[in-house]
């Protein structure tokens, strides 16, 4: 068994963190999630900045092919990356859908046009997209969604509701799932739409929340869209959603943000002599075991995409492993910080950002679901 990094990822992620050193300002606060940051917040502005320098650097889009603007980075050095942006809260934002899977949905998929279009914008980081997949009674059972987009001539009207939809103030396009085939049901008859923010008969709706996530609900009414926006071919859309999130295995590596917060606690508790507390270093090292026991399960995902093997069960215990190790992190936090009530708080960051994290981009029972039935063989519905 092989456990070091190839030598062109670690001088990529040494590159990177020197990078990040040097131009993250003195207010940048890992304690915030930057994904819950607010259209028009600082920090919003800040990421959508900071993105466009790091494509500058060839950071964006590494992974991406030369013609689209990257340099076929490998999956070790994608990840070193992932590790990095992560650790010191991400301040790509929103952008990590765009590089991660939207983009490489329009190199699948796309027609000629629509990667002339979007491609070169995406990986200059000066477009962002929302993904309108959600709806009131669709989320865990996404193949319920009921948006509909009906074809007149050479164009289609949608009309229905999306929910949950991150960022979608701040966002140019839409990744849209509609339903094209009229009286369609489950996975058939829908297709994906890339709809401009900006159109009559779209309307966003910020939904305020517990953690300040950039929640929105969106409107449909009688909205036109070219049928030269649509992604893939009609009706088959679902198989284009499922295929471009496969490209998103393991997410954010939130053991490895975790870690950076165990590491400024730890400082913390030293500076304030409490570190020799009883009790206070198992707490923690339980917590740090947690980050490198995910960090381990993510290295084999990684490990078996590296080596072009095809995606499996591994990813769903990878998300599960780093989620459960970020509350892990986040409870010694907790219990470890006086002042853990305190809005601003290390504590109160860190929930923040831990507290959806069992939800997006699919449950944990659902994950769950998924480990019994394809891993482990179990019987049942998952
Ligand atoms: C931070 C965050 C960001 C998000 N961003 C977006 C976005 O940008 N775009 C978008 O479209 N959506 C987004 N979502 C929505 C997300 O995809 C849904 O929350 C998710 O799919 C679950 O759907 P639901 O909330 O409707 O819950 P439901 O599907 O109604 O589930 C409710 C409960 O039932 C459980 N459950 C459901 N089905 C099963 C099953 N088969 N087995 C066992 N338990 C089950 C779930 O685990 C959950 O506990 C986001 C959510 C969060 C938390």
């Amino acid at each position: 068994m092989e456990f070091d990094w190839p030598e062109e990822a670690l001088a990529f992620r040494k590159e990177v963190s020197a990078f990040l050193d040097h131009e993250l300002p003195a207010w940048w606060d890992i304690g915030v999630n930057t994904l819950t940051a607010e259209a028009g917040s600082p920090h919003h502005e800040f990421c959508r900045e900071f993105c466009a320098k790091l494509a500058q650097h060839g950071y964006l889009t590494p992974h991406w092919p030369a013609e689209y603007g990257g340099r076929e980075a490998g999956a070790w050095e994608l990840f070193a990356l992932t590790e990095v942006l992560s650790a010191c809260g991400d301040p790509r934002g929103q952008q990590y859908m765009n590089v991660n899977w939207i983009g490489p949905a329009i190199m699948r998929y796309g027609t000629p046009e629509q990667k002339r279009h979007f491609l070169p914008k995406m990986s200059r980081g000066e477009i962002q997209f929302c993904q309108g997949f959600s709806e009131p009674d669709a989320g865990s059972d996404l193949a319920a969604l009921r948006t509909t987009a009906i074809r007149d001539n050479d164009e289609y009207v949608v009309n229905g509701q999306k929910v949950w939809t991150s960022y979608a103030l701040t966002a140019d396009f839409c990744f849209l799932l509609v339903r094209t085939s009229p009286g369609s049901r489950g996975p058939t008859g829908i297709s994906v739409l890339l709809v401009p923010m900006n159109l009559p008969g779209l309307i966003a709706r910020p939904i305020p929340n517990i953690m300040d996530h950039g929640f929105c609900e969106l409107f449909f009414d009688e909205l036109r869209v070219p049928v030269s926006s649509r992604l893939g071919p009609e009706d088959d859309g679902w198989a284009v959603a499922m295929d471009a999130l496969t490209f998103e295995r393991i997410g954010m590596a939130r053991f490895a943000r975790a870690l950076r917060l165990l590491d400024e606690l730890i400082g913390r508790l030293r500076r304030s002599g409490e570190m020799s507390r009883p009790g206070t270093a198992e707490r923690i090292g339980r917590a740090i075991a947690a980050c490198h026991a995910a960090r381990a399960v993510a290295y084999r995902v990684i490990d078996a995409r590296a080596r072009s093997l095809p995606p499996g069960p591994e990813g769903n215990v990878a998300r599960l492993a780093s989620n459960w190790a970020e509350q892990f992190a986040v409870d010694a936090i907790f219990e470890l910080s006086r002042d853990a009530v305190e809005t601003g708080s290390l504590a109160d960051g860190a929930l923040r950002s831990a507290l959806p994290s069992g939800h997006a981009t699919g449950s944990v029972e659902v994950n769950l679901g998924i480990i019994a039935k394809r891993l482990l063989g179990l019987k049942g519905e998952a």
